[in-house]
């Protein structure tokens, strides 16, 4: 069991009341032995502003020492599974936890329909729990969002959330967020082509959690026992960034803190540590971090 305070730290900002901890750090929804999917989260003023939520979120929550009835927003960046499988449930297992307390959910449509279905669907053991066990009513806790433009997304005492839209074809609309604490700023890039548009958004930034690729070899590896290989290894090299652009985009948005996250492939041996950051390095002169699970920044 990992404590938080036992969690490894990087970065300037240690002393700060802003909190970035990596949830799950690898690419797309297979389930893997040593990284969960996508999925961070951004405490401040005991607050916690979730994005994403890849299989396992709730539970990386819990390990990363994060109360989850302290959950009080959620960002989803695109629907694709690997971001959006366990966005239902961490809102029910949080309030299993003894969420009390209102959370507004942010991201692309369906947004609405998904919660509306997902309540649907567990009706009998909220139902059954709100009576047993003297729980408040979930449902009119959870407040949706659906967005389809980037701008400003929220803005409260602590945090200031803006969007922007991405390139990640063909989901439409995909988001970045960036998240400007009175310490700090942290942009998360969802998935995402090389993207103009993200550069903006991260413009200045303290720190920039972007998706990174390593190369076209790798992914040949990734999908070799797969049956559609040919197809998959196409959709995943033209909708995302290696990590050799990953840091030319950092470089160009003037970041702080590059951290590769969403890795593909996740779990490759012949992929090391400092292959990703020396493909970074390749056009970025700052920090660069390779993401792991519940490595806090
Ligand atoms: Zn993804
Ligand atoms: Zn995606």
């Amino acid at each position: 069991m990992v404590a938080s305070a036992c969690l490894p730290r990087v970065g300037t900002a240690q002393d700060s009341k802003t909190r970035l901890i990596l949830l799950g750090t690898g690419g797309g929804p297979r389930p893997r032995r040593s990284s969960s999917a996508p999925a961070q989260v951004i405490v401040v003023n005991n607050a916690a502003y979730v994005v994403d939520c890849g299989d396992g979120v709730a539970r990386q929550l819990v390990l990363a020492g994060v109360p989850l009835a302290q959950l009080r927003h959620v960002f989803v960046t695109h629907q694709h599974s690997d971001h959006n499988a366990d966005y239902g449930n961490l809102l029910l297992l949080a309030w299993t936890a003894g969420l009390r307390t209102r959370v507004d959910a942010w991201g692309p449509p369906p947004l609405e329909q998904m919660t509306t279905l997902f309540f649907e669907m567990n009706s009998y053991d909220i139902r059954t729990r709100i009576a047993d066990e003297d729980r408040v009513p979930l449902r009119p806790l959870i407040h949706v969002h659906e967005l389809i433009d980037g701008g400003l997304v929220v803005e409260d005492d602590s945090v200031r959330v803006t969007a922007a839209l991405v390139d990640h074809p063909p989901v439409v609309p995909a988001f970045a967020y960036r998240f400007d604490t009175p310490d700090r700023s942290i942009v998360v890039s969802g998935d995402t082509k090389p993207s103009e548009a993200l550069i903006e958004l991260a413009r200045g930034a303290d720190v920039l959690v972007h998706e990174a690729l390593y190369d076209a070899a790798a992914v040949d590896r990734l999908v070799a026992a797969v049956p559609n290989a040919a197809r998959l290894k196409q959709s995943i090299v033209s909708h995302h960034t290696t990590a050799e652009e990953a840091g030319r985009s950092a470089q160009r948005a003037g970041v702080g803190t590059l951290v590769l996250s969403h890795l593909i492939p996740a779990e490759d041996s012949l992929v090391t540590e400092q292959m990703w950051i020396d493909a970074a390095r390749t056009h970025f002169a700052g920090t660069v971090v390779v993401g792991k699970d519940l490595l806090e920044i």
